[in-house]
């Protein structure tokens, strides 16, 4: 991965929010850094953090998505000892510098308590595929050494920022290149905007070669296709899931090499039981796709019968979401994203290419193995993910 700083169009950005806008649009625009809405970004100026707005994508950001919060008040958030996700929405919104701006990105404490100008977050495919493998911590503390902050899985928000709070109260933050959130993503951070994202990029390089050295294999696994990708497979295949879902879909095939390749691993079920790339896709795509051999029914049935298996086991008061896959592997032919509409499609298909080549990438690092199934669990019935749904869906 390289820079794509361009010092040339760096003399425009007059401000720092406009500098801030730049970096986040540059890292937003490779899908190997963040796709649909994943990332933030912030940048601290006169007593305000300017971080990512809800809603906002880093590819197309402009300075609107970035809501001015008071510092101080997020700073003395973090010394809670706990604050619920909703009443931590609520209580930032309160410090906003302009009402009409849109929530905070969730992460907007643990932007505050990172003590530079700049902080970038990004779900680097190569970070988190190596942190996604059995030794995956172990690996990455010897690629990076001691200068790099790793911190076990925590639940994105306010739990996550306290954690972080807690294990650098005595950290030297000048002597950190980053900080590695296992399972999930890369932060960066500089005083100067151009540093803060060329440090991004030097990370994600490092895991990038890594990758390319200790776990690209040219090997491809071809069998003959178990299933015929004819009309009559496709149209049974839509009216099956349109069914689960409650509402017409719209399907997209994945059928590249890799995809067919991945399709023939013959441990897919155990690479399933293992979490997703980054916890948020679980909101997209459900923990685990439909895996279809050669019936439909046989394929979607099994789906159902496992979601609701996992539902049955990690719930407390949630209700259940309804039982349609988001994705089906086609066992020889590929993947096919299944969404209930053209934006949802794409979303999915983007998400789950992205998955299978770190997925194919880990079978050569001793397996898959991110989240467990309650952590996974706790992402997809988030509360506020279930609001945000809910107001979509409204
Ligand atoms: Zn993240």
């Amino acid at each position: 991965m390289k820079s794509t700083f361009s010092n040339n169009y760096a003399t425009k950005c007059t401000t720092d929010l406009k500098m801030r806008v730049y970096t986040s649009q540059l890292l937003g625009k490779d899908m190997n850094l963040v796709l649909h809405g994943g990332g933030n970004t912030s940048v601290k100026i006169d007593g305000k953090l300017y971080v990512k707005g809800s809603g906002w994508n880093l590819d197309t950001i402009e300075e609107a998505g970035f809501p001015g919060v008071d510092l101080e008040t997020l700073i003395d958030m973090a010394k809670l000892d706990y604050i619920s996700d909703t009443d931590m929405v609520a209580q930032q919104r309160e410090a906003l510098e302009d009402k009409s701006s849109p929530n905070p990105s969730i992460e907007a404490i643990l932007h505050a308590i990172i003590p530079f100008k700049y902080v970038d977050h990004t779900h680097a495919d190569a970070v988190v595929t190596i942190s996604n493998t059995p030794e995956g911590e172990k690996r990455l503390k010897e690629l990076y050494g001691s200068n790099m902050l790793l911190i076990d899985y925590v639940m994105p928000g306010f739990v996550l920022a306290k954690e972080i709070y807690e294990q650098t109260k005595d950290v030297d933050w000048k002597s950190l290149d980053g900080l590695i959130l296992l399972n999930h993503g890369v932060f960066s951070f500089d005083d100067d905007a151009k540093i803060a994202y060329e440090k991004m990029i030097a990370i994600v390089n490092k895991a990038e070669v890594y990758l390319q050295e200790n776990a690209v294999s040219k090997e491809l696994r071809f069998s003959k296709s178990f299933c015929k990708l004819d009309d009559s497979f496709k149209d049974e295949l839509k009216s099956e899931v349109s069914k689960l879902r409650g509402c017409d879909i719209v399907m997209r095939f994945g059928s590249s090499i890799e995809a067919v390749s991945f399709s023939n691993f013959d441990n897919l079920d155990d690479i399933f039981k293992n979490g997703p790339l980054t916890p948020e896709h679980v909101i997209r795509t459900k923990p685990f796709p439909a895996i279809i051999a050669d019936n439909i029914e046989e394929g979607l049935s099994a789906f159902t019968s496992r979601y609701k298996k996992y539902f049955k086991t990690h719930a407390k008061d949630e209700i259940m979401l309804d039982l349609a896959p988001r994705y089906a592997i086609i066992k020889g032919v590929g993947f096919v994203a299944l969404g209930k509409d053209k934006k949802e499609v794409d979303i999915i298909f983007d998400i789950i290419s992205h998955t299978i080549s770190a997925m194919t990438l880990a079978q050569n690092m001793g397996g898959w193995k991110s989240l467990s199934p309650s952590d996974i669990f706790d992402m997809e019935y988030w509360e506020l993910e279930q609001a945000k749904l809910a107001k979509a869906v409204s």
